[in-house]
């Protein structure tokens, strides 16, 4: 009898801790909340102002009924060339962003052979680096009309003359995109908004592109895609399959909540002084 008791106690006391350790699992899956009871939010990014994205990726968001953000470098021949497709794009709900005046890079760094000595990251001040942003936005208010920014750090490089330039134009911006990785956000609770990680898909299929959306829905957080070209240009991902996961994504508004970066970083932000 005492045996059983005994028995008894310990499953109880097993019960209890496996029930609340699931129950803290679950918890932490459902603190953050996402708009419409979307799981996963997606970030939908355009780095450097190129013609293959006027052609092909804003075309595909227009018909799919999606929103993306794109990263405008000031000096694109896209820019000068065709400006009033970029002020519909924007009349149509995308956001223009801000990706500096002239791209600048770090060249000390591996792989930046391409970059030329004249656009040096490496050789430039925190205070001309500041300027150029700060510039940016005021081209990006006469195309849209807007005040509200976010940034990509070009390269996702942070130092300017080996000195952080992020810091210094933080307060002028809703969020910044300036980390790599895979993309996907590991634990709302922890996230930045000034501290963005992007993963930028190249040569890539469309069923890759959804893996990582699903990735994100499992962990209840987001997912942050910066594409270049898209059918055309550079580090790029064909038309055909960036259409397949724009597809993919408009038929599944249950599950992904897409918008522009500074609308997803504004509830974000809401969310977290909560
Ligand atoms: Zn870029």
């Amino acid at each position: 009898m005492k045996i059983t008791n005994m028995h008894f106690m310990w499953a109880a006391i097993l019960c209890g801790l496996f029930y609340t350790s699931a129950g803290y699992a679950e918890d932490a899956k459902q603190t953050f909340k996402w708009p419409k009871g979307a799981k996963a939010a997606i970030s939908l990014s355009y780095d450097d102002a190129l013609n293959s994205q006027l052609d092909h990726a804003i075309p595909t968001l227009n018909k799919h009924g999606l929103k993306g953000t794109f990263y405008l470098q000031i000096n694109s021949p896209a820019i000068d060339k065709r400006l009033p497709e970029w002020r519909a794009a924007a009349k149509a709900g995308h956001e223009l962003a801000n990706h500096t005046i002239f791209h600048q890079c770090s060249k000390s760094s591996p792989g930046r052979d391409w970059v030329d000595a004249g656009r040096d990251l490496d050789k430039l001040t925190v205070a001309q680096m500041k300027d150029q942003v700060l510039v940016t936005n005021t081209v990006l208010y006469a195309i849209d009309g807007l005040r509200e920014r976010t940034f990509t750090a070009p390269c996702l490089d942070k130092l300017a003359g080996g000195q952080n330039y992020i810091d210094a134009v933080k307060s002028e911006f809703v969020a910044i995109k300036s980390e790599g990785g895979t993309g996907v956000v590991e634990d709302m609770s922890k996230f930045d908004p000034y501290a963005v990680g992007v993963y930028f898909p190249n040569n890539i299929t469309a069923q890759q592109l959804i893996d990582i959306a699903k990735q994100a829905a499992d962990k209840g957080t987001m997912a942050n895609y910066t594409f270049h070209g898209v059918g055309g240009d550079h580090l790029s991902v064909t038309a055909e399959v960036h259409e397949e996961f724009i597809k993919y994504l408009a038929a599944h508004k249950d599950i992904y909540y897409v918008d522009t970066f500074i609308n997803e970083m504004k509830y974000v932000k809401a969310q977290q002084k909560k």
